[in-house]
Order: structure tokens, then sequence, then C-alpha cells
């Protein structure tokens, strides 16, 4: 495999092309921002921890039945992907009330739901990834209404399935997972997971002391970021 030119520069990782039409290589880096890239900054370590786990977890899901994006870590911080025609929505999983759930709906965080809350929101920076639901999407033609039922009906069923199996996984190491954003993008007609599942897509709440491990730390300035992301590694056994 040939790592090639630099496709994207992100946020949080580079992509580049390779030798295999079908295939990128993903590169994680340690620059951390918030606030549609208002605040910017440095959390040392992110990109290796985020390349893992993310792996990690692509590849027990894999083992569930998810199809993903995941093919083969490179490195600590550099991995080959699927590539993938991106669906431009943020597929949000909620198990408690936090972040912008709790404000716009005026609930105290931590506050337990009835039920997980499954929302969209249309990935796009320029708007601030604003909220979005069935109607909008089609109205705006992001899809036809044939594909978009399929696989709106593929992405809400496979994020339950996603919610069930990382619920269980953080709690067998003391962690509850508040919420999460997934990716999910077309491979050769089918519908996968993409992008990441890390301490910066995610809410992980301490069980005991309710102490925040992702991003949260950085994004409101709670302290020691690197030591939350690093923790959450260590339980899951990936420094090893
Ligand atoms: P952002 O674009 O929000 O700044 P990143 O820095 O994480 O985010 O950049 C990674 C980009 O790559 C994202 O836009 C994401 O949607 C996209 N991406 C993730 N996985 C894949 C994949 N398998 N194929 C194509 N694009 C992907
Ligand atoms: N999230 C994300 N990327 C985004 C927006 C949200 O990964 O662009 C994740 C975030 O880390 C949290 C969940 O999605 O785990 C819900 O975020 P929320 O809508 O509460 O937004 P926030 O409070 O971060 O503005």
């Amino acid at each position: 495999m040939k790592e090639l030119e630099l496709m994207y520069e992100g946020k949080a990782k580079k992509v580049f092309k390779t030798d295999d039409e079908d295939l990128l290589i993903v590169a994680y880096k340690d620059d951390a921002t918030a606030f549609n890239g208002l605040k910017k900054g440095t959390i040392v370590g992110k990109g290796i921890v985020n390349n893992r786990m993310s792996n990690y977890l692509c590849k027990i899901l894999e083992e569930k039945g998810i199809p993903t994006h995941y093919v083969e870590e490179l490195d600590e911080r550099r991995t080959v992907v699927k590539k993938v025609e991106i669906v431009p929505l943020e597929v949000i999983i909620r198990n408690k009330a936090a972040g912008s759930f709790s404000k716009r709906l005026g609930v105290a965080e931590g506050t337990e739901l009835k039920c997980s809350t499954l929302e969209f929101s249309y990935k796009n920076d320029d708007l601030g990834d604003p909220l979005i639901n069935s109607y909008m999407a089609l109205a705006l033609g992001l899809a036809t209404k044939s594909h978009y039922v399929t696989s709106k009906d593929k992405i809400e069923h496979a994020a339950e399935t996603i919610n069930e199996e990382l619920k269980e996984i953080f709690k067998n190491i003391g962690i509850e997972l508040i919420d999460f954003k997934l990716e999910f993008g077309r491979y050769h007609g089918e519908i996968i997971l993409a992008d990441e599942i890390s301490p910066d897509t995610c809410r992980y709440w301490d069980i005991e002391t309710h102490d925040h491990l992702d991003k949260d730390r950085f994004r409101r300035d709670l302290g020691d970021a690197e030591g939350a992301y690093q923790e959450v590694y260590r339980r899951l056994g990936l420094d090893k």
C-alpha cells in the first residue's frame, strides 16, 4: 500500500490517497478544535488514542455484524480505510441529556432519558452543522426519496446496535456513554460506518465520579484533557 498525495486536511485528521482507488489512509493529528473551529488547541497524544481506539471499536463492531471502513492499522497514527462517499449527516445518539440537547430543551446535563434518542445534523461547517430532519433533507435534495429512506433505515438500525455494543464496552471499564456522533458513507452501494469513534466524538463520564473523560475537558477548559484521553485508552487496555 503506497501513500500518495494529501486529499483533504480536516480539523482532526489528514486524508491521503493511495495507489488503490478504493482505499485511503487517514492520519490522526493532535489538533483540537471546538465551537466550529473558533477554539483551537492541542491535546498531546490525542491522535494516537483516537486512531487506536477507533480501530479497536470498529473491529469489535465488525464482529457484531456492523460493516465499517476499517481495513488496517499502519502505525499508531495512520490507518487504511475504505474510501466512502460520506453521507453529509452527523448521526447523534444520546443516552443521557448533555450538551446541545440540554441547552435546546432546557434539561439539566445528566438527566436520565426514558429511551435513547437519535438526531441528524447537516454536515456543513459554514452553517455550524444545523439540526435537520428527513423532510428538510429531502426538500433540499440531499438525497432522493428512495435512496434516503433505505439509507436512513440502515443508518438508524446500525446506530441502535452500535449504541448497545458501545454502552456495554464502556460500562465494563467504569464509563457511562452519555452521547456520541457517527458518520456513515457509501462504499460500492453499501452503507458502512466511517470516520472515528473516540473521546473527540463521544461523551464518556466516569460511572463513580461523573468525571468527564472526553473532549468536554478541552471545550469547557476543565483541565488535563491529555490525562482524560489516556485514562480511557488505558482502561480499554490499548496502552499495552
Ligand atoms: P473535519 O472534516 O470535520 O474537519 P476530520 O479532520 O476528522 O474532520 O477529517 C476527516 C474527514 O474525512 C471528515 O470530513 C470525514 O467525513 C471524512 N472521512 C472519514 N472517514 C472517511 C472514509 N472512510 N472515506 C472518505 N472520507 C472519510
Ligand atoms: N459531536 C461531534 N462532532 C460535532 C458535534 C457533536 O463529535 O460536530 C459529538 C459530541 O462530542 C457529543 C455528541 O456529538 O458526544 C453530541 O454533541 P452535542 O450535540 O451535544 O453538541 P455540543 O454540546 O458538542 O455542541
